[in-house]
């Protein structure tokens, strides 16, 4: 038997999958490791905590499946997206520790940028924002902040990576500086129309080009695992950023095709083909991935609170003791109360925008309870998403023609959730049996590429449903509550 190895390189921690031939999870091995939160708003991870965990899931799920190193035909790499690393190009030594997506120390710089009227020219190359989330200004940071590190970047002693291109440096044994077309379209320095580093934005952000890597598509040959690591060598032939990998595990390949992953948060991904449609909603235009030199476009927007809402349910209001306890507390509650959450917690992402915007609940009366409100939590997510669908829909027409949501992440456990997003959304929500499908795009990327696994027309034929939810509510309850929705979001961003 061969087998795949995907490593899945998270904010939190870090895990490595081991698929067999058949795509089927053999083995899962995973580890955490600390955060570091330097200032408000900083965030930040050690580039050995993160390499160190990798080597360790690694090695772990290999010895417990009792495997030999050759066993494994190829590796797979899909990594948390737009954190930052540079590292001296000689002796590897990282300039400082990584700058995490979430870290918001650049929004100074952004908001200079956006000053001087720079935003539109971004958008027009990049797809992007000019928000602290993407790479590029984090970068801009490092060699601004950190004594001597723009004097060496100019003369070429530095590199810059994003996650997956600091692993596949390091798992090559420094013979490898490269990315994939995903993760560089989550740079603010890469033309995701013309395929390339983007010379405006390096200048815009005085950014040396000689210290990015150089882009690749996600099914390709990113050389061999250093023979010291292993004990054999191990090609890395797969590499995509884990929103597109998720969308990728979900085989979402034709335009139309949709996939929303409720984690934390949610990011859902809506593939436009071969066109990159430029949001007039503040969506992102990224790649989904690329196969032969050609880019596939996404529209994607995020939710920042999803199954958070949950945790608030347990460890803030303390109404549930564990996640999955939220849907029989729903199911308890009486129908004919209207209580409606926004769980603005941290501000309201897409559409709204709304970074000062506090969390509310209207429709309280004297019968509202735990029930009412656990409902409402639950509700909340629908909500959001067909806000980011609607988002979707008026940013491109033929949005409207896409029928099905594919859905994956710890809350799409819950049935109820899933059932009222269906409801709210108007549209059947399909929830596959393999839920890890992050980790099923990175490996069947590999394995594509390695010969093991069909090719994409294949794989989509492999995607097996476990359940569908069908809208269940008519058309004018699902505008009535959804108008409610809307009031209730503008009097919270109001209040
Ligand atoms: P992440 O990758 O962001 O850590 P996961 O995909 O592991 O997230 O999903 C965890 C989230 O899903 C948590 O926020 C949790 O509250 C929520 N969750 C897990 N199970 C359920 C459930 N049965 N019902 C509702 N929410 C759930």
């Amino acid at each position: 038997m061969t087998y795949i190895l995907a490593i899945d390189q998270g904010t939190t921690s870090s895990r490595a999958i081991l698929f067999d031939g058949d795509m089927k999870i053999r083995e899962v091995a995973q580890q955490e490791f600390p955060q570091h939160f330097p200032s408000s708003g900083w965030v930040e991870h050690d580039p050995e905590d993160i390499w160190g965990t990798v080597l360790s899931t690694c090695r772990d799920v290999i010895s417990k499946a009792l495997l030999n190193p050759s066993d494994v035909v190829a590796i797979g790499i899909t990594n948390q997206r737009e954190t930052t690393l540079v590292w001296d190009r000689e002796t590897g030594e990282p300039i400082h520790r990584a700058i995490v997506w979430q870290d918001r120390r650049t929004a100074g710089i952004c908001e200079e940028l956006r000053a001087a009227g720079h935003e539109e020219e971004v958008t027009a190359k990049t797809g992007l924002l000019l928000d602290p989330y993407f790479s590029g200004t984090k970068l801009k940071w490092l060699l601004d902040n950190v004594d001597g590190a723009r004097e060496r970047a100019e003369a070429g002693e530095l590199l810059f990576g994003t996650v997956d291109c600091y692993l596949i440096w390091k798992l090559t044994g420094g013979k490898v500086h490269a990315t994939d077309a995903t993760n560089a379209s989550r740079t603010l320095l890469y033309n995701i129309h013309s395929g390339g580093w983007s010379r405006m934005m390096c200048e815009l952000l005085n950014i040396p080009v000689a210290m990015l890597p150089e882009v690749r598509d996600c099914a390709a040959d990113y050389g061999e695992t250093d023979p010291e690591i292993f004990g054999e060598s191990i090609p890395i032939l797969g590499v995509a950023g884990d929103q597109q990998a998720a969308t990728i595990g979900q085989a979402c390949f034709e335009a139309g095709m949709m996939k929303s992953t409720y984690g934390t948060g949610c990011f859902a991904l809506l593939n436009t083909g071969d066109t990159a449609v430029t949001s007039r909603n503040r969506l992102l235009t990224t790649i989904a991935y690329q196969f032969g030199g050609k880019p596939t476009y996404a529209i994607e927007g995020s939710i920042f609170i999803a199954g958070a809402v949950v945790q608030w349910l347990r460890d803030g209001l303390k109404i549930i003791d564990a996640a999955p306890e939220s849907q029989a507390l729903a199911e308890t509650a009486d129908p004919s109360q209207q209580v409606i959450v926004v769980p603005a917690f941290t501000g309201l992402g897409a559409p709204y925008w709304e970074p000062e915007c506090r969390g509310a609940i209207f429709g309280l009366t004297r019968n509202s309870g735990p029930a009412e409100i656990a409902r409402a939590a639950l509700e909340s997510v629908g909500f959001q998403t067909r806000d980011l669908l609607e988002a979707m829909r008026a940013d491109w027409p033929n949005a409207s023609e896409a029928g099905v949501l594919r859905v994956d992440g710890g809350m799409t456990a819950n049935d109820w959730a899933m059932q009222f997003l269906s409801d709210i959304i108007g549209a059947p929500v399909d929830r596959p049996e393999i839920l890890e499908t992050t980790a099923l795009g990175a490996a069947w990327l590999a394995g594509m590429e390695a010969g093991l696994y069909p090719d994409r027309a294949g794989f989509a034929e492999t995607w097996a449903r476990e359940r569908r939810f069908e809208p269940a509510l008519d058309d004018a309850r699902r505008d009535e509550r959804y108008e409610a929705w809307k009031r209730a979001v503008q009097a919270a961003i109001s209040a």
